[in-house]
């Protein structure tokens, strides 16, 4: 039976392949948001032909959302000959801008020696399109399945998702009874199964100070200079700090095993991208964004105060220094039990379709499945797809159709187990 189905997949390459293609020629850049609509039309109109019944839901009011630009999502929905389980596959639409440094043009969806070329190839509509491939053969394959498939596109996903499969979740459509199982084909390659995802603080750090003219520096009080003092003991003290806390996540790559902070952006005097020459000014205002990513072991209180306790200090030890701080982001770390249903159902894909164990992981950034098992309360959601997660958001970003096929052989097998309780 198993064979007869991986035979269809087989059978669907040049099939996997175009629709692969057709999904990156579709510009989906967020920011701004570009192209959505069209984006989910195309799924759902290829769904809609095949018995699927189709809903989209704009995220209104979320982030970004306008006339120009909406937050179009897309979920369809194949109902079975019986009552029983909802397997849900979940993938975002959108893209990273293409960026600079690519040889081949990022929208045209070139194939070359094995591989699909294009933005969002990898991340990931190569997954989305695998994903698809593989319901799609397992409904031809075995007509009579109980219970449903659903396939969503969602927006947003690479700016926090709220748009898309938050508002999703909040609207019921990431439930039980809904929806019991969740894979996210996330490119986290074709052997191993994602688990879940670090925490997230995202912040913004300002300190103050006072203006005057850049010829008599003393007459002001410079806000840079005192954000100097803040890397310093970042560098110092926090830094070191961080590198020597180690979780039992399994994390990949194993950099990130431990705690990290990136600083994602300084900012401080006179505005940039302005042609003229400056005026003389001692800036009066310095804003740092810092991107703590925490681990299981980690609450995120304790993450904040380590952060604040070393502004307190300067407040307390340096002459004038003042500052204030603000939460962007914030979200929780998420682990699925190796034990749960559609970690075992994968595991067994991957074990008839590659011949190997499968290895788990723990993605070092989040994705969607943070409002899966928030929002949703749904915990039985994993990250499985193919696509090497470093070629993620780079220029010349691929996808091999090797890897699609199988991953799409894993998705199919591992459905058909859910579906029908054998597992
Ligand atoms: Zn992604």
């Amino acid at each position: 039976m198993l064979e007869a189905l991986f035979q269809r997949i087989e059978d669907k390459r040049d099939d996997l392949v175009a629709l692969t293609q057709e999904l990156i020629r579709v510009p989906t850049v967020n920011p701004p948001g570009e192209a959505y609509t069209p984006c989910a039309e195309l799924i759902g109109n290829r769904l809609a032909r095949r018995g699927f019944s189709v809903r989209y839901l704009r995220g209104e009011d979320t982030p970004g959302d306008s006339a120009r630009y909406p937050r179009t999502n897309v979920v369809a929905r194949y109902a079975g000959r019986a009552p029983g389980p909802c397997v849900h596959f979940n993938s975002h639409i959108d893209v990273v801008e293409a960026g600079h440094g690519w040889t081949v043009d990022p929208f045209a969806g070139i194939v070359r020696d094995g591989k699909v070329y294009g933005r969002g190839a990898c991340d990931m509509k190569g997954g989305l399109a695998a994903s698809i491939i593989a319901v799609e053969a397992l409904i031809e394959a075995m007509p009579d399945l109980p219970g449903a498939i659903e396939i969503s596109g969602t927006v947003d996903e690479e700016s926090g998702g709220f748009g898309g499969v938050a508002y999703l979740a909040s609207k019921g459509l990431f439930s039980p009874p809904r929806v019991d199982h969740v894979i996210i084909p996330e490119p986290l390659n074709k052997d191993r199964i994602c688990l879940g995802h670090r925490g997230v603080w995202w912040a913004e750090i300002e300190t103050h100070g006072s203006i005057a003219h850049g010829s008599m520096p003393f007459l002001g009080d410079c806000a840079v200079r005192h954000m100097g003092a803040v890397l310093n003991r970042f560098e110092t003290e926090l830094y070191p700090k961080l590198a020597a806390k180690h979780t039992d996540m399994p994390v990949v790559p194993e950099g990130a095993r431990s705690s990290t902070m990136n600083i994602n952006s300084m900012h401080g005097g006179q505005p940039e991208g302005f042609e003229g020459l400056p005026s003389p000014c001692v800036p009066d205002s310095c804003r740092m964004v810092i991107d703590r990513r925490y681990l299981i072991e980690e609450q995120l209180a304790d993450v904040k105060a380590e952060v604040v306790s070393i502004l307190d200090d300067l407040s307390r030890t340096r002459d004038n220094f003042d500052y204030s701080i603000r939460d962007l982001m914030e979200v929780i770390p998420t682990m699925t039990d190796r034990e749960a249903p559609v970690v075992r159902a994968v595991a067994a894909g991957i074990r008839d379709v590659l011949a190997k164990a499968p290895d788990y992981v723990i993605s070092p950034g989040t994705y969607d499945q943070k409002h899966i098992a928030r929002i949703g309360h749904l915990h039985d959601c994993i990250a499985y797809g193919p696509g090497i997660l470093d070629m993620a958001h780079r220029p010349d970003e691929f996808v091999g159709i090797d890897d699609m096929v199988d991953s799409a052989k894993v998705m199919a097998q591992a459905s058909l187990a859910l579906l029908t309780g054998r597992i």
